[in-house]
């Protein structure tokens, strides 16, 4: 079988999510953040082993994420909808009692018309200029908003991975000037805010990234185990070149492994000549480009060929790998191919 196996530990998320936890004062509430998937390793069975941490309250990008979620836990937990209410989201969020954060004008007159007393947040622009009502409307509108009592009002961070940018205070002022003295639940930080201090905490935070065992929550648990079998291993004499482009010659001869992931499995491009896999603890350098379904590895210096080779392990967080490929680690763990099987890791009790 050439299917790779990524091993998801939620047992290590469920601890992340209690760590984060505790690094805030008692009385702030740790919500969940399983949008995308939960970051591509299944929003379902992340949000359940979340749930059964004691996490409450979940936050997604989308309606149809937020049904999938509330599908996966039944009644009870509050499932928030970053972008709002949607033309056409109207019957999901109510079938599914589903609490749409509001962005606009547009989105708080859409929603208070088509489904009054439902549940809803308002998402409040303090800088980012992405999503959220900014000061003047906001103005206009919240004596009328404030009487239709929403569950909380929240803004977003720009720059919270850098503690000492002056973004992070800009922004923590103008939410201030914006909410204090309404009275009403407030949620301003994702996992940077959590790390940036207290006066960043409010009632609710929102931790995504660092659940899933992401910088810059540097103490998390490691989540992720991707594990590729080796096709094939041929032997390589000096001057022959490995894989599309002819992008790496061997200087000696050489053994290399072919390995079952490629680009279309979210194994970058930019990994080509640049990324490390191991087999147990010895690393293995892999060579040439990276096409579509495959990898090359120089395993040369194995005493025998192994049946598959760790990328994301021990040895190599998501970090580590996003570091090779020129990017982040939100965007390897969400490029995650969906032909890998997923193993779930957890402690049966
Ligand atoms: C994605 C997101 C989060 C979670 O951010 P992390 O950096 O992954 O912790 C929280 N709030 C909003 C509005 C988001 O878009």
């Amino acid at each position: 079988m050439a299917t790779a196996t990524l091993s998801i530990d939620l047992d290590a998320i469920a601890a992340n999510w209690r760590a984060l936890d505790r690094l805030s004062a008692s009385g702030v509430q740790t919500a969940a953040v399983v949008k995308a998937d939960a970051y591509g390793l299944g929003a379902p069975r992340v949000a359940r082993a979340l749930a059964q941490a004691g996490a409450r309250r979940f936050f997604v990008a989308l309606a149809e994420e937020g049904a999938a979620v509330r599908q996966a836990l039944g009644p009870g937990p509050q499932i928030n909808i970053l972008s709002g209410h949607m033309a056409g989201d109207t019957e999901m969020l109510h079938d599914l009692d589903l609490t749409p954060m509001l962005n606009s004008l547009e989105q708080i007159t859409r929603h208070l018309e088509a489904l009054p007393g439902h549940p809803f947040g308002v998402q409040l622009d303090t800088g980012m200029n992405r999503l959220g009502v900014e000061l003047p409307e906001w103005q206009a509108v919240a004596p009328i908003l404030l009487e239709a009592d929403p569950v909380m009002l929240m803004s977003h961070l720009a720059c919270a991975d850098e503690p000492d940018h002056p973004m992070n205070l800009r922004q923590l002022e103008m939410f201030h000037e914006m909410t204090d003295g309404t009275g009403l639940p407030r949620s301003f930080s994702a996992t940077g805010g959590i790390l940036l201090g207290p006066q960043y905490h409010f009632d609710l935070t929102r931790p995504g990234i660092g659940l899933y065992g992401g910088q810059p929550f540097e103490m998390a648990s490691r989540v992720v185990t991707l594990s590729l079998p080796v096709i094939q291993t041929r032997e390589v004499a000096p001057g022959e070149a490995v894989g599309y482009g002819n992008t790496w010659e061997a200087e000696a001869p050489s053994v290399i492994a072919t390995v079952a992931a490629g680009y279309a499995d979210g194994l970058f491009r930019s990994l080509s000549n640049g990324a490390i896999l191991w087999d147990g603890n010895t690393p293995c350098p892999l060579v040439g480009r990276v096409s579509m379904d495959l990898i090359t590895v120089d395993i040369t210096h194995l005493p025998e060929p192994p049946k598959a080779l760790d990328i994301l392990g021990p040895h190599q967080s998501v970090d580590d790998l996003a570091d090779a490929a020129g990017t982040i680690g939100y965007e390897i763990l969400t490029s995650l191919g969906n032909r890998y099987g997923r193993r779930y890791v957890e402690a049966r009790g």
